[in-house]
């Protein structure tokens, strides 16, 4: 099955108006269940629009987006916004962590903003998710306390709170150093394997993409079709 799979997506900026843009033109691509994928191509290309449109945080111009099979096109807003707290994860170059809140406080909060009231499994959820990014240790720590690797991981626990079937991520090593990079995406890969999550991930990063199953380039909001082999492709 198909985790997304985008139909003749297009996306235009300023409609209407004199400055009116397209920036994807006509996005054909699918996403296999667990399939762990890199989107590379140059600054401008239109990878981060790509992005929040298969993360539901913008809406194509024309074209349609399938999550888990079901239609996107056609869902109201509401609909869309619980959609995309269950099925998708984020993680962006930059943290977004709550800098007030401990790491444990910040995994329990996509949990949260869903039920809308506090329970005894999300916070052994939480617990069990800090556990698998290897920072239990740090569960009371604020989250500006900590070094940018462990900053990322938190993040990477709370993209997967809500067990997604998909993580979008956006340079997600962009902002570290190479060894807290290399450990940040192998943590990636092995919640991958272990989870079965699929991932998305935008990065600049050769080394790292050709650890990924494939690369998918987009040159000019286009896919070009060009194949970059990898290392690890299944
Ligand atoms: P990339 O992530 O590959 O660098 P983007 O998706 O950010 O590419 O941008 C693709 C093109 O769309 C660029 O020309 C950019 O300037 C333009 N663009 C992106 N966001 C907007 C926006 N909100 N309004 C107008 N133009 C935008
Ligand atoms: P990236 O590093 O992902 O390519 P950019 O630095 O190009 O991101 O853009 C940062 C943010 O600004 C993005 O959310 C993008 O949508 C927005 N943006 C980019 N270009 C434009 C533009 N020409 N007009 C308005 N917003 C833009």
């Amino acid at each position: 099955a198909d985790v997304i799979r985008l139909e003749g997506i297009c996306k235009s900026y300023n409609v209407g108006l004199p400055t009116e843009t397209e920036v994807l033109h006509g996005i054909d691509l699918a996403l296999h269940e667990g399939e762990f994928v890199a989107l590379m191509g140059p600054s401008g290309s239109g990878k981060s629009t790509l992005l929040n449109i298969v993360g539901l945080l913008d809406r194509p111009t024309s074209g349609t987006l399938f999550i888990n099979g079901e239609d996107t096109t056609e869902l109201g807003d509401a609909a869309i916004t619980t959609l995309r707290g269950r099925a998708i994860g984020f993680v962006f170059q930059y943290h977004y962590l709550i800098s007030a809140f401990t790491a444990h406080e910040n995994v329990v909060m996509p949990m949260l903003l869903d039920r809308g009231h506090p329970d005894a499994a999300m916070e052994r959820r939480a617990d069990e998710l800090l556990d698998w990014v290897g920072l239990s240790r740090w569960r009371d720590h604020k989250a500006t306390n900590i070094s940018g690797g462990q900053q990322q991981r938190v993040a990477i626990a709370r993209a997967l709170a809500m067990d997604p079937s998909l993580v979008l991520a956006d340079e997600p090593t962009g902002n570290l150093d190479s060894v807290s990079a290399d450990a940040v995406f192998e943590l990636m890969r092995r919640i991958n394997r272990d989870r079965g999550t699929s991932f998305l991930i935008v990065t600049h990063n050769l080394d790292l993409a050709q650890r990924c199953d494939r690369i998918v380039e987009v040159v000019d909001g286009r896919i070009s079709g060009r194949v970059i082999p990898t290392l690890d492709a299944r």
